[in-house]
């Protein structure tokens, strides 16, 4: 029998995290293999910021729309438009993107397949192997890579995590969209090209956020929630009702697990390393995952790096720690802000009225866009923290 080669890594998931990982290792000089399922796009709002563009040169061409302010409905029905001064945000199409990313992977040095990961094994010797089911090969083929290191980037549903650290595991929100034709100027439509729609509104999610967010030719109408038994399709059969959006064709209905927690352990002290959903890493409150994945990747990128040349397995939790020691504090305050300001119509409702104050737009849209708490205005920050305070204990009416 011929013996196996044994390749650098084997990068598990070929989205954001999983393509950015195996991108950077190969334009690290690592032998990389990319295995993803292929032929299901994600279910994704498909929002990102002008960081990620800059950090990860994504070119124009892939943004399907530029959105330039966004819209906060309250539950009463009132509306606080959040105009961006400087800049927009951009949208991609999943479909388009992770396809786009995984093929810059290949042309970095990766090796791609296409197939569905089954389980890991191990050789004799202790080395990983990874075992998968080509895509159109008949049932019950399977294929093996033997490696070095596996990143295990394949969502939020990781099976990479589930076999390589069971029992970890994160708490989730349940997201829903469809994907529907964007309606003719003059239906009237409650929408536009250029804003994103978020409904804080119990009807619409009872702790979460409901959304209206163009895609150029397409619009992706969704919402999501925690609690059990509750009809996330009812809520957007209502939704597009009440946008003047039921009318139109629907492309799509998907929906996915968005993971609200990081895990406590992305390694597994040996050989494996998560990235992306697979380790937790979405921001509460706003259900931002993109972004993070891509950070997520690119840190394992480096972790494998160091772990390759080394050989030092500890050299692997690293991914999490500076992951962590980046964007820690702002997970913790969403999540904060997820559990207070997401538990009530009232409190949504004082939350709407808050988003009016230009300074709080400003400090919302710097820390959206660029990924960093602005430190350098502590006068606005001790200003909102105060109204915050004024909001909290009604001492302003919403
Ligand atoms: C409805 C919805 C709306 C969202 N909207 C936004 C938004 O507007 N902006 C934003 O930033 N984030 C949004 N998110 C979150 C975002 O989509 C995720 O955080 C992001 O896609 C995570 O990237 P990832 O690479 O870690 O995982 P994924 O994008 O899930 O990629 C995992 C990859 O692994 C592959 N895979 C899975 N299992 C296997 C297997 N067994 N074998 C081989 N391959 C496998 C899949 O094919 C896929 O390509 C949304 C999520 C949902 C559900």
């Amino acid at each position: 029998m011929l013996a196996m080669v044994t390749r650098d890594v084997v990068v598990v998931g070929g989205g954001p995290a999983g393509a950015t990982a195996a991108a950077d290792l190969a334009r690290a000089g690592k032998d990389v293999v990319l295995l993803d399922k292929a032929g299901r796009i994600k279910p994704c709002g498909g929002a990102i910021p002008p960081r990620l563009i800059r950090d990860f040169q994504i070119p124009d061409g892939l943004l399907v729309a530029k959105i330039t302010s966004a819209r906060m409905v309250a539950p009463s029905e009132k509306r606080v438009d959040m105009p961006i001064d400087d800049g927009f945000v951009g949208m991609v199409d999943r479909g388009m993107f992770d396809e786009w990313l995984r093929g810059r992977a290949a042309a970095a040095g990766a090796e791609r397949q296409s197939g569905s990961f089954l389980r890991l094994e191990r050789d004799r010797d202790g080395t990983a192997i990874v075992v998968y089911h080509p895509k159109d090969a008949p049932d019950g083929t399977e294929a093996r890579l033997r490696t070095r290191l596996v990143i295990g980037a394949d969502g939020a549903n990781s099976a990479v995590a589930r076999q390589a650290l069971p029992g970890v595991e994160a708490p989730f929100v349940f997201a829903y969209h469809e994907i529907i034709r964007a309606p003719a100027p003059q239906t009237g439509a409650d929408m536009d090209g250029r804003r994103c729609d978020v409904y804080y509104q119990g009807r619409h999610s009872p702790d979460f956020y409901a959304w209206v967010f163009p895609h150029g030719d397409t619009v992706s109408v969704g919402t999501g929630s925690a609690v059990k038994g509750y009809s996330l399709r009812k809520s957007i059969a209502d939704l597009r009702d009440r946008a003047g959006l039921a009318g139109c064709e629907t492309i799509r209905k998907e929906g996915a697990p968005i993971p609200m927690r990081p895990l406590k352990r992305w390694d597994n002290g040996l050989d494996v390393l998560l990235a992306g959903d697979a380790a937790g890493v979405v921001a509460p409150a706003s259900g931002e995952g993109i972004y993070y994945a891509m950070v997520g990747g690119r840190l394992a990128a480096e972790a494998g790096v160091a772990f390759l040349e080394t050989g030092r397995a500890a050299e692997l939790a690293q991914a999490r720690k500076r992951f962590l020691k980046a964007h820690g504090r702002v997970f913790w305050v969403l999540g904060l802000m997820q559990r207070f300001w997401y538990g009530s119509d009232k409190r949504r409702e004082r939350f709407v009225s808050m988003c009016r104050d230009r300074d709080v737009q400003k400090l919302t849209w710097d820390a959206y866009m660029n990924k960093e708490l602005v430190r350098a205005k502590p006068v606005a920050h001790v200003r909102i923290f105060f109204k915050d305070l004024a909001h909290l204990f009604g001492l302003v009416p919403p």
